[in-house]
């Protein structure tokens, strides 16, 4: 029986663990903090959890305006940007914290029930190999006892943490990273939040949507600068509208407690002030104090881990997965990247990982959702595509629904009219995306998209309108 040793429980590990598992090998996860890793403890689950409250905030704050409605009946008139209903953090905190929680027992529960064992502790890989080709894990547990695991593979998913700037290092009551978030019992007031990506835009928009006011602190020209430049200027647009104070071109230097508040300095001198400060300012992976350099694993000057496309490092018997890789930090790539090496390893049929067709979402209002290829490969010649975006304010659903921002973007082969990629700005855009991601996937036409019959009225209808479009050879410069 292959024996596997998987160090980190997050995506990456337990949905290798799994298959692994289901394939017949002996494996051991071992995990510091839970299974389900940071993504269902700290990040990704808790974030989409805090921000399904805040979608709900967004639709009251928008309710009167666009579509009549009354909450409290007892204060008419409403004035326009009244709020009619407000939130109590700790309870959705609370609310945050026992769902992770469960997700994570429900995982453990899960590989469990598939014949993994979970071992809780800090693994480290010792760097000799075996002269059967095995390699051997050191597991410490809370309690200081080491055990020994011979291992036919080991899978290194260890994540990453969040990157800290030297000079505004988190305390954890006002000044905070991700991961501290969740124990606030009381909104922040002011909220400043450091870093403009898509973890910084997120909880922007959130905490925006739950009351407070927002400051987004971006030390480049737009917010989120790694997505469509379209969509991103749709983001801010509804940002600054709502009253969000987003600063472009502004990087921050320090970040201290001065009294109850907090004070922000920029490199330009600029000093900014708020109840409280958030600092999301991308992340470092988990890759220290793991034996890795001592084993052969090579690291990239970024401190990730080097893997080919399926999975493995330079070690042999060693594969890597998730955000140690720095492949692309999403969860459904860092389960992709655990069982392709999982399928490698016991010889079963596998795939190499090809990220031709990773949907992404940013969890904000509303939604960025993109597909395959961008439009800054469209732009420096990556590829050759044509282009149409058509607006969601002329589609018949939108209207009805009040929804004024947002658009519909394909990119399409000239000649063949394949679709290559695509990005919905809308809400539930993470739900829209699917069709054009399936079109990626398999290489679809836009004829194919543009005669697939979609509900009348449906936002979904925008999409078979930008195919057709793109169909009758309409170029973005024609609309
Ligand atoms: C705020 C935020 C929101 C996000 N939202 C989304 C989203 O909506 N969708 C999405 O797809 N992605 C999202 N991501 C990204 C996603 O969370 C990561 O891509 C994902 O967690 C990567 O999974 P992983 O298995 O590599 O590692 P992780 O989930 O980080 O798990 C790694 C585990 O390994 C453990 N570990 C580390 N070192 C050791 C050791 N030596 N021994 C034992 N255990 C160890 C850690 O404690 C952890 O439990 C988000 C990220 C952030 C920061």
């Amino acid at each position: 029986m292959t024996r596997i040793v998987i160090i980190g429980g997050g995506p990456g590990g337990y949905e290798a663990a799994l298959v692994a598992a289901q394939l017949g090998a002996e494996v051991t996860v071992v995990d510091c903090d839970g299974l389900g890793g940071a993504s269902v403890l700290t990040d990704c689950v808790p974030s989409k959890t805090l921000i399904a409250t805040a979608e709900v905030m967004t639709t009251f704050d928008s309710s009167y305006e666009e579509l009549g409605i009354i909450v409290a009946d007892d204060t008419p008139p409403l004035e326009q940007s009244a709020r009619v209903v407000g939130v109590d953090l700790g309870k959705v905190n609370r609310r945050v914290k026992r769902l992770a929680l469960a997700q994570s027992h429900d995982i453990t529960a899960s590989v469990t029930r598939a014949g993994a064992r979970v071992l809780r502790g800090r693994g480290r890989i010792e760097p000799a190999q075996a002269p059967d080709g095995s390699r051997t894990v050191t597991v410490q547990a809370v309690d200081g006892t080491e055990e020994t695991l011979a291992a036919d593979a080991v899978l290194i998913a260890t994540g990453a943490h969040p990157r800290e700037i030297p000079d505004a290092l988190p305390d954890g009551e006002l000044i905070l990273n991700w991961t501290q978030v969740y124990d606030l019992d009381e909104l922040p007031a002011e909220l400043i939040v450091v870093g403009s990506g898509v973890t910084g835009a997120e909880f922007a928009g959130a905490y925006q949507a739950l009351g407070s006011k927002v400051t987004l602190v971006s030390s480049r020209d737009r917010v989120l600068p790694g997505e469509d430049p379209d969509a991103a200027a749709v983001l801010e647009d509804v940002f600054r509208r709502r009253g969000m104070n987003v600063m472009a071109r502004s990087r921050a230097a320090s970040a201290k407690r001065v009294g109850d508040r907090v004070e922000v300095t920029l490199a330009d001198g600029r000093v900014i002030f708020g109840t409280h400060c958030l600092m999301a300012v991308g992340s470092i992976p988990n890759t220290a104090r793991l034996g890795l350099e001592e084993a052969g694993v090579k690291l990239e000057e970024s401190g990730h881990i080097w893997t080919d496309k399926v999975s493995r490092t330079s070690a042999p018997g060693v594969y890597a997965a998730g955000d140690c890789t720095g492949v692309l930090a999403l969860a459904s790539v860092a389960a992709m990247q655990g069982r392709i090496a999982m399928y490698h390893v016991l010889g079963d049929a596998v795939t190499p990982l090809n990220l031709k067709a990773v949907s992404a979402n940013v969890f904000t209002d509303p939604e960025i959702a993109t597909v395959g290829y961008t439009q800054a490969d469209v732009d420096s010649g990556k590829i050759d595509a044509r282009v149409v975006k058509l607006p969601l304010l002329r589609n018949a659903r939108a209207k009805m629904q009040g929804i004024r921002d947002g658009f519909v973007k394909l990119f399409c082969r000239p000649g063949t009219g394949i679709v290559v990629g695509g990005v919905v700005v809308a809400p539930r855009a993470s739900e829209l995306i699917h069709p054009i991601a399936v079109a990626v996937d398999n290489n679809l036409t836009v004829a194919q998209i543009a005669n697939t019959f979609t509900v009348y009225p449906s936002l979904s209808g925008s999409i078979a309108e930008v195919a057709r479009q793109l169909q009758t050879r309409k170029t973005q410069n024609e609309l």
